[in-house]
């Protein structure tokens, strides 16, 4: 089967051109001015759009048991929810906590996914323990094509690590090549405050915050920096929500740590005065870290604007109303989590490119090919280049519309970007060269999208 993408202007990092695409089976082939098209070839007309590389989500939770319950979506949901907001790969963390075995964790992960994706996905392996058969499970894990970690500094005794844990894992990591991705807030404080603020009577969704400050997630930035620094491994700040965290991460960076930053979506446009609205609508905005005072949006914005942020992700995580009541007691325990895996793209594009926060070249850069470069997906995703997987988002910008849970693809009651309004939409998505979207429609072959397996690429003297 082959498809040509006519007259789109291609947007990829450091260039922007008029050309048409030309795709044969499930690669890009041709790149120029009215190829050479056998009969037969389906014709997209991509005038007066943007033409960008498939958007590559690296966080989201598709199965997730977690807090007694377990995150809505599968992947056939949110793999379409994906593709409709123009994502055509996601990096899911692969997370069994403390009390399951490693690796009957991934292989049971890994088959909540496979047949059933409508997108390329990936896995971050979560070590949530280091044990005498973790480094041998690691290796085969790797071996496999998961080539990132991912490691809890909060939940304790859930999900999270202790520091030797930590340096044990980073330390194999570097000897393995491995990114190591971490979600970086001190558990302990976390636990301590926590217990006082309910022992003070201050149960409800605005005492969140709160209970993990920012100086709480600086500490776990500033800390997973410097284990980085001492074990030469390179690392990944997964939703780094503030300007203290941001300033331990990028300090590190300035003397030599090998350590990347994600900011996540709702980081960007919402701050905590939305956990603190009354009952379940505040606990609808509950994540980890936190929604923060609206000031760090701004130093938010300006370092993803000139690239100190690395990557745009979601966190996608959705409970719905009911599971987020199970917290109505104790903001203790709400389920963490948000969805967004179908609202990063328009969103960000609106927000930043739209509003001049963000130029095109960072914008494609934050939302693809940033995370592919670091994840080991590059070239084959995150480009737009003869050789390439033909995965491409034709864009109109001239689309106007609303964010809402009453026309989303996420299986959840809710969005946390209700009401929000989106300058620009895909108009067409594919996924190795096959049509999967149509304004706002799928309209492909639901289970098409495969593991992407990944080699090591973090080796360094
Ligand atoms: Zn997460």
């Amino acid at each position: 089967m082959a498809l040509l993408i006519r007259n789109g202007e291609i947007v990829t990092v450091g260039s922007r051109v008029q050309a048409d695409i030309y795709v044969e089976n499930e690669t890009i082939t041709g790149i120029g001015k009215d190829p050479e098209t056998p009969p037969n070839t389906e014709v997209i007309d991509a005038s007066g759009k943007l033409v960008f590389p498939g958007f590559i989500d690296p966080h989201v939770h598709i199965y997730l048991p977690f807090m007694a319950t377990f995150a809505k979506d599968t992947h056939e949901t949110g793999s379409i929810a994906a593709l409709i907001g123009g994502t055509t790969t996601y990096i899911e963390m692969c997370c069994p906590n403390r009390n399951d075995d490693a690796f009957e964790g991934y292989q049971l992960w890994k088959s909540k996914a496979e047949g059933k994706s409508a997108c390329d996905y990936a896995f971050h392996m979560s070590v949530t323990k280091f044990v005498k058969e973790t480094e041998s499970q690691l290796r085969q894990i790797v071996a496999d094509g998961t080539a990132s970690f991912k490691i809890f500094l909060a939940y304790k005794n859930f999900f999270g690590v202790d520091d030797g844990e930590m340096y044990q894992t980073l330390e194999l990591a570097k000897r393995l090549g491995v990114i190591v991705t971490a979600h970086c807030e001190n558990a302990e404080l976390v636990a301590r405050l926590q217990q006082k603020l309910v022992a003070e009577g201050k149960t409800g969704p605005e005492w969140h915050e709160p209970s993990r400050p920012e100086s709480v997630e600086a500490e776990g930035t500033g800390r997973f920096a410097t284990f980085l620094e001492n074990t030469g491994a390179t690392g990944y700040v997964v939703h780094l929500s503030c300007e203290q965290a941001l300033r331990a991460a990028l300090g590190a960076k300035a003397r030599g740590v090998k350590i990347n930053v994600e900011s996540v979506l709702p980081h960007f446009l919402l701050d905590k005065s939305y956990a603190e609205r009354p009952g379940v609508e505040g606990m609808k905005h509950v994540m980890s870290p936190p929604l923060r005072a609206k000031h760090n949006q701004t130093a938010l914005w300006n370092a993803l604007a000139g690239g100190s942020i690395d990557t745009v992700g979601t966190d996608h995580c959705p409970f719905d109303t009911e599971q987020k009541l199970l917290g109505k007691d104790s903001f203790v325990n709400i389920p963490n989590g948000i969805p967004g895996i179908e609202d990063r793209v328009n969103l960000l594009y609106t927000h930043g490119v739209q509003r001049g926060r963000l130029d095109l070249d960072r914008f494609v850069d934050a939302a693809s090919t940033r995370a592919a470069k670091l994840f080991g997906l590059y070239p084959r995703k995150g480009t737009i280049a003869v050789g390439s997987d033909a995965d491409l988002v034709v864009y109109d910008t001239n689309y106007r519309g609303v964010v809402s849970a009453k026309s989303h693809h996420v299986n959840n009651d809710y969005s946390g970007f209700e009401g929000m309004l989106i300058e620009g939409r895909p108009s067409v998505v594919t996924v190795r060269g096959k049509v999967q979207v149509r304004d706002g429609k799928f309209v492909g072959e639901r289970g098409r999208g495969k593991m992407l397996k990944r080699e090591p690429s973090h080796f360094c003297l």
